[in-house]
């Protein structure tokens, strides 16, 4: 799952404005980000040394009312669950909902819904009874929104049982029988069924029991209604041009929704093949993972559509859709149909993910020298999408922005994040469908790789996207959540369904990638790939844990390197300037446990004595400015450059300390080479001053990713105390002469939260200087933009920053400007065409009187393109008027005029709007009960949310509000939902910015002073 595009995200432009949010999104424009509230892009909760803002994009074309009214539901076989029953059931499932997510296994003798006692006691399913096939028939009706169906599941046991458990979740089972016998001396018998909703489990109870060995068939006839919120088997809805509304239902199963649409066994283990059946109104098209077979007339007005058998999966990748989409198609080298489903209006912008999709197909059959298994790929666009898009096997999902592509309109951050979810979910086709983790624990295993290889496959598909240079950028996104406390190592024990959902966060996807990033750089592109492709070969078809993959990986060794007895790898000879590479051994396994198992990441210092360079590790954290001693060690594969050699050196730091010879005496040593590792660094002593003075006088000697990860890491040492607030701001003032894209976008990063944080405080005065110090610092970059979409991806959206950023700021050469155009196009009725570029700055500034608002919300409820409407909905909320801040948080919220998709981003734009931040944050806790309901506890979305209100708070009394708060609705749902990490997370955050300003801010107001007079 890719979730990006539901939250927030920062990072590589931390405030989001950037690229990398762009990329990390997909997300039409990354941009927007910096605006009076910055915002980002992303997935996942990010709380920054400073807050970051961030934003999210997205959107979708509104509507409720029903297509299909003459789609009648005809239960052939099953009446529904009588009402009193469905009564008691729902009351039971309200009350449940709320609470499941944080019950453990150890409930003490549970009670079925019924009051008799239920059989089984822990969250887990039992092991013995093991499903090998399903046949489901789904029936839905699009008219009352409700389904039935009946799930025929082949099970055997590997030891004698009467209880079947297995996985149920708002569903009414009508009835349970029993097939036991070889084909000519078949018996069916009843069963009867407990619920316990708790854990979302039903036993079957057998009159006899279950041998070990045959195989039984359990019938399970249900129905349930089409979820209103964004999983299970839930209702979406669109509005043709002409204004009708219609409907169709989809399924978003990852990572415990499988339940919610059939009985079934519902953790990623249980891979069974699937033979999928749907019945449908004959003017609808039901789609599924495998193509279809046959499609038969089943009564008057209702098809039944016969898919193929799957081959052998877990549940969370099944997936069917019922809609009136129209496809395109193409045929990959190999013979596989690859189609574009959306609805009718848009289908004319599915044709760069098409070829995309057939691109980057092609690709990895040949890297992972494994075929796609199935003959065919669906990519599917969705008119309402929590996340940004899901990786059913051979029927991936997506958000309209994630995948439709409008030549005219579309932007250039949306092409590249169109190319990286899509890349993003076919990845996954291997890692995760292919070979799965075993538990939700080894999520990463799934989502580190598949982001990962965004970057592996796009950086040679579609090299004019220059992916790579964003890559770090992910790291920086993790370093954010990673640095505190609350974090938690890549593979963490989880159990119940909310902590699993937030397993779906930087850690398993930003860090996993820069690990498996990091190691790749260690052992070699060759090398690793030779590691990954046995583990898929080995692996395919089943699950794995993080001990199969470095075992895997263990056993390829580098070309220079010579395998040992005992398996690891020797280096005999080695280049490196140090003796530390010889006879070296390379246990892979050792290294990537300090990185998995542990939390955090290592602060590297380096001192330099003449030759001898000094090296030191220890863990960084926030939250004290003395690093606590929490006795982690890290095997580091350290990398370097110098003044006297730019050759690339090594060494693998597997101690607290260490010191490192050199040939002769350098002016500077730059380590974490190009950003490839996964650790910061401090320079003692005047190490920073020389790399800084290297800055100022030439810049360009190192890359330019080395000089954003400078950046970074000074400011990371700010917040530990190491380094001083004036030296780090000193250090950004070479950005005068910058013109690359990272290293501008992460100063931003840095600089914008900074008055972001002063915009919530009374602080007007130094606010005001600080940004006019940005905006003199940036001027002659800005002045050099043409206002055009001239140039390469990265030159693109950097001038759509940078505009935007100065219009933002009130560069008045910038409004004049962007005013001039707004009223050009304001004129035409919206039909001039603006460049894309600069569209974002045209709408922030057209929408700041009620005239130019109201306007732009007119063409929002017409525009057909995902970027036009992000672009619109930003600048929406860009708005200084508190009214129509507080009428956007209602409609979206309501999703009739606005989609509810779109709330989380709307609340977090909000929520860094000076005007609006107050009405996010009440909002939030006004409708924490609801929220919850609608995008679940735990779910990244609600992570995005809750920082995304709080996290430019820096005073006493806006922590004690917000732990009021947290007391105040976890009591009402008697839990102890302070255990949720993204709160956890937030008073952290908040904690950090207050010990942060009273700290730099009188510091900065001094710098600022004495800066005026020099830039
Ligand atoms: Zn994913």
């Amino acid at each position: 799952m890719l979730c990006q595009p539901c939250s927030i995200h920062s990072q590589s432009g931390s405030l989001n404005m950037g690229p990398e949010a762009a990329v990390a999104l997909a997300r039409p424009d990354p941009g927007l980000a910096l605006l009076s509230f910055s915002t980002s892009v992303g997935d996942k909760p990010r709380p920054p040394s400073l807050p970051r803002p961030s934003s999210t994009f997205t959107f979708g074309c509104g509507g409720e009312a029903v297509w299909g009214a003459g789609n009648l539901m005809v239960p052939l076989k099953q009446p529904m669950a009588n009402m009193p029953f469905l009564l008691s059931l729902l009351l039971t499932v309200l009350a449940v909902s709320s609470t499941s997510w944080c019950q453990s296994s150890d409930t003490a003798s549970p009670k079925a819904s019924n009051g008799a006692p239920f059989p089984w006691n822990n969250i887990r399913l039992p092991e013995h009874i093991i499903p090998l096939h399903y046949d489901l028939m789904i029936h839905a009706n699009l008219s009352t929104l409700t389904f039935w169906g009946t799930t025929e599941v082949e099970i055997t046991a590997s030891q004698p049982s009467s209880t079947i458990i297995m996985h149920s979740h708002q569903l009414q089972i009508s009835k349970a029988t029993l097939r036991r016998g070889a084909e000519d001396r078949l018996s069916e018998e009843p069963l009867s069924v407990l619920e316990y909703p708790a854990h979302e489990q039903v036993a079957l109870l057998a009159p006899q029991p279950l041998l070990a060995g045959p195989l039984y068939t359990v019938i399970i006839s249900y129905a349930g209604n089409l979820s209103e919120s964004f999983h299970g088997f839930y209702k979406s809805t669109y509005r043709t041009q002409e204004g009708e509304m219609r409907i169709l239902a989809s399924t978003q199963f990852e990572p415990t929704a499988a339940r919610m649409a059939f009985p079934c066994f519902d953790e990623p283990a249980f891979k069974a093949s699937f033979s999928i059946k749907i019945r449908r109104d004959p003017r609808h098209l039901a789609i599924s993972n495998m193509p279809l077979v046959k499609s038969v007339n089943v009564a008057k007005g209702l098809k039944e559509d016969h898919f193929d058998v799957t081959v052998k999966m877990s549940t969370y990748l099944v997936a069917f859709i019922i809609s009136d989409f129209k496809s395109v198609s193409k045929m990959t080298k190999s013979g596989v149909k690859v189609s574009v489903y959306a609805v009718p209006d848009k289908i004319n912008q599915a044709d760069y993910a098409l070829d995309a999709a057939v691109t980057l197909l092609e690709f990895y059959e040949d890297y992972f020298s494994i075929p796609y298994p199935l003959p065919k790929q669906d990519l599917a666009a969705i008119p309402d999408f929590q996340s940004g898009a899901m990786e059913n096997w051979g029927l991936t999902t997506y958000r309209e922005s994630s995948l439709l592509y409008d030549k005219e309109k579309s932007s250039a951050s949306s092409k590249l994040g169109i190319t990286m979810t899509v890349s993003h979910e076919l990845a996954h086709q291997w890692f995760g469908n292919l070979v799965t983790m075993e538990w939700w624990n080894d999520l990463w295993l799934n989502e580190g790789f598949a982001k990962f290889m965004e970057f592996v496959s796009v950086s040679v598909t579609h090299p004019e996207l220059k992916v790579e240079e964003h890559f770090f950028g992910k790291c920086f996104d993790a370093m954010e959540i990673d640095a505190f406390n609350s974090s938690h190592p890549v593979s963490t024990p989880v159990e119940n369904p909310a902590q699993i959902r937030e397993m779906f966060d930087d850690v398993s996807y930003e860090k996993g990638a820069c690990i498996l990033n990091m190691l790749r750089d260690y052992l070699s592109a060759d090398t690793f790939k030779r590691g990954i492709v046995q583990y898929l070969q080995k692996y395919s078809y089943k699950n794995t844990k993080n001990e199969d993959l470095w075992n895997s990986m263990a056993h390829i060794c580098p070309t220079d390197v010579t395998q040992t007895m005992d398996g690891f790898c020797s280096r005999s000879h080695h280049s490196a300037p140090t003796s530390h590479w010889l006879q070296e051994s390379i246990d892979v396994k050792t290294m990537m446990n300090t990185w998995t198992l542990q939390k955090g990441f290592p602060l590297i210092t380096i001192t330099v004595r003449g030759r001898n360079v000094h090296l030191k590790q220890e863990h960084y954290m926030k939250g004290s400015e003395s690093i606590s001693e929490t006795g982690y060690l890290w095997h580091v594969p350290l990398t370097f450059i110098t003044s006297r050699s730019d050759t690339v050196e090594r060494f693998l730091l597997k101690t607290k300390t260490d010191v490192l010879i050199l040939p002769e005496a350098v002016e500077w040593i730059k380590f974490n080479v190009g950003m490839n590792g996964y650790y910061i660094v401090h320079y003692e002593d005047n190490g920073w001053d020389s790399l800084s003075g290297l800055l100022k006088t030439a810049h360009t000697t190192i890359s330019s990713n080395d000089r954003a990860s400078l950046i970074n890491n000074a400011f990371q040492l700010v917040s530990i105390g190491k380094l001083s607030i004036e030296k780090a701001l000193d250090l950004t003032l070479y950005l005068k002469n910058e013109t690359e894209i990272m290293p501008v976008f992460q100063g931003l990063n840095e600089l914008i939260p900074m008055y972001k944080l002063m915009e919530k405080r009374d602080m007007s005065e130094v606010e005001t200087q600080f940004k006019a110090f940005l905006l003199r610092l940036l001027k002659d970059l800005i002045d050099k933009q043409t206002w055009t979409d001239e140039g390469s991806v990265s030159e693109r959206m950097l001038r759509s920053q940078l505009l935007l950023l100065a219009c933002v700021r009130k560069y008045q050469p910038c409004v004049q400007r962007a005013e001039g155009y707004f009223r050009e196009w304001k004129a035409s009725n919206g039909n001039m065409s603006l460049h894309i570029d600069v569209t974002m700055a045209v709408f922030a500034v057209g929408a700041q009187n009620t005239e130019g608002w109201d306007f732009l919300y007119s063409k929002y409820q017409s525009s057909l393109s995902s970027t036009e409407k992000s672009q619109i909905e930003f600048a929406l909320c860009t708005s200084q008027d508190p009214e129509k801040l507080q009428w956007l948080l209602d409609q979206s919220f309501k999703g009739e005029i606005i989609k509810t998709q779109e709330f989380p981003h709307i609340l977090i734009l909000i929520g860094r709007n000076p005007v609006g931040y107050p009405l996010a944050w009440k909002f939030l806790r006004e409708n924490w009960n609801k929220l919850v309901q609608k995008f679940e506890l735990g779910s990244p979305t609600i992570a995005h949310m809750v920082m995304g209100t709080t996290d430019q708070f820096s005073t006493r009394a806006r922590l004690e509000e917000v732990k009021e708060h947290v007391k105040g609705f976890f009591m009402s749902l008697k839990e102890n939902g302070s255990q949720l990490r993204c709160v956890q997370q937030t008073i952290e955050t908040i904690e950090e910015n207050i010990r942060w300003m009273a700290k730099n801010f009188e510091k900065i107001r001094l710098w600022l002073q004495k800066q005026k007079l020099e830039i």
